[in-house]
């Protein structure tokens, strides 16, 4: 079996689409349309949807919800309290989900609870559960005596939350899904979970694999060095990554890799002596200095560049462009992040199309080359391109750029799924207009 196939889907045990988006996004199915386009609950007034079928299938699990929300109206307790509202009001029926129809066979009780680190050691996660039970207790009117019980239900979903994206949005729902949490984590993932609504896709990141719950998936992005990404891990998910990439020391050499002066190719910083490297090609193995390479790493370091998008930090992205593509090379983490600073500023701020485009379809191909476990990346630098090339006029960039996403939008998510057969129509007909309307 090819890489980039779906394995199984799985509907969520319960889920929420975020408050902040419940304006424009149907309650259930969570596309996006235009508020004059949903239908608001008639009882609660929050809710929205396509239509009297999505609301429909939603009543079974809004129902009880609904009172509350038009009990307390306008108050709106937060995502966390609504979803973990609806995981109670699941488990007081006594559906905990059923073993015989999920794939990996497993139901609410054999989900982790990491209740014991929640509370003595990750301090945010125990606050966010004392904020949640006061609005628990307030909403639903939880009984005092149930803290206990809340706690492991918090525990569960704060382990096995999924956040859920769509195409072009990032997270704008939150799931909980019993089969996929079977899966543990690897910096160098087989699957990935793709979206199609509330459904959940598992596919394939490598050829040959088959649905089983060894397979191994990512819990965090990959554009990290090793002690970070553990860290993150430690922190979230309380374990020691020992991958096959947190275990190779190579990994990290290679984002901190330099071009080699002499051929181009990859070089790796001396162990040694930090100013110099060796390039990795081995018909060329040559020795030089690295000294410029390594002052530039050591500056967008310290300014934060992946995490502080102040003004002079951009500008100063921007004009680093040509240093990066001298002396970094393609896999540097370094060179990735102030890339992507500077794709960003120049298309949105400076129109400057063209070249973010340039640099959007380099970060895919990087993205693509380096990190093919993440696919949602390359696709999301393909979209970046899409979006800058109806900005411009250039009517053979625009084609060459819709086509691509299209290839790229169908072998990341399939052709079945909805919201790559409305961007197709969408881009389709752009083509076919020849895109004179914009
Ligand atoms: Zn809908
Ligand atoms: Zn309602
Ligand atoms: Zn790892
Ligand atoms: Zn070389």
């Amino acid at each position: 079996m090819d890489v980039d196939q779906t394995l199984v889907e799985e509907w969520p045990y319960a889920y929420v689409l975020h408050a902040d988006e419940s304006d424009d996004h149907c309650s259930y199915c969570l596309v996006k349309k235009e508020e004059s386009l949903l239908q608001s609950c008639s009882k609660c007034q929050f809710a929205r949807y396509c239509n009297k079928e999505c609301q429909r299938k939603a009543w079974p699990d809004h129902k009880k919800e609904c009172s509350y929300l038009h009990k307390h109206k306008p108050f709106v307790p937060s995502d966390t309290t609504r979803l973990m509202a609806r995981v109670l009001f699941k488990l007081m029926k006594g559906e905990k989900g059923d073993k015989e129809k999920i794939w990996s066979k497993r139901n609410f009780d054999d989900l982790m609870t990491h209740t014991k680190d929640i509370k003595e050691r990750n301090y945010s996660a125990y606050g966010l559960f004392e904020n949640t039970l006061t609005e628990l207790r307030k909403y639903v009117g939880l009984p005092l005596e149930d803290a206990a019980f809340a706690f492991e239900v918090f525990g569960a979903i704060s382990t096995n939350r999924n956040s859920i994206r769509s195409i072009q949005s990032s997270a704008h729902a939150s799931g909980l899904y019993l089969g996929f949490s079977a899966l543990d984590h690897s910096c160098d993932p087989d699957v990935w979970s793709a979206f199609d609504g509330p459904n959940l896709l598992l596919r394939t990141t490598k050829p040959n694999l088959t649905l089983n719950t060894n397979l191994k998936i990512s819990y965090i992005e990959p554009f990290d060095f090793t002690s970070e990404r553990r860290t993150k891990l430690q922190e979230n998910y309380y374990f020691t990554c020992n991958c096959d990439k947190c275990t190779d020391l190579n990994w990290d050499r290679l984002l901190l890799s330099v071009k080699c002066s002499k051929c181009q190719d990859v070089a790796f910083i001396s162990k040694d002596m930090e100013n110099e490297a060796i390039c990795q090609n081995n018909e060329c193995k040559s020795n030089f200095n690295a000294y410029d390479a390594v002052r530039l790493m050591q500056e967008i370091g310290r300014r934060n560049i992946s995490t502080d998008f102040s003004l002079e930090n951009t500008k100063w992205a921007v004009s680093m462009l040509d240093s990066i593509e001298t002396l970094l090379s393609d896999a540097n983490l370094f060179a990735y992040h102030l890339r992507n600073v500077a794709r960003a500023f120049l298309g949105w701020r400076q129109n400057e199309h063209k070249k973010s485009i340039k640099l959007a379809l380099q970060a895919r191909d990087i993205a693509l080359k380096y990190f093919p476990g993440y696919k949602n990346q390359p696709l999301d630098f393909m979209i970046f391109a899409y979006e800058m090339a109806l900005r411009q006029d250039d009517k053979d960039l625009k084609k060459s750029i819709a086509s691509q996403t299209i290839a790229l939008l169908e072998k990341t998510y399939g052709t079945e799924h909805c919201e790559v057969r409305f961007l197709e129509d969408k881009m389709k007909k752009l083509l076919s207009l020849n895109l004179l309307v914009l």
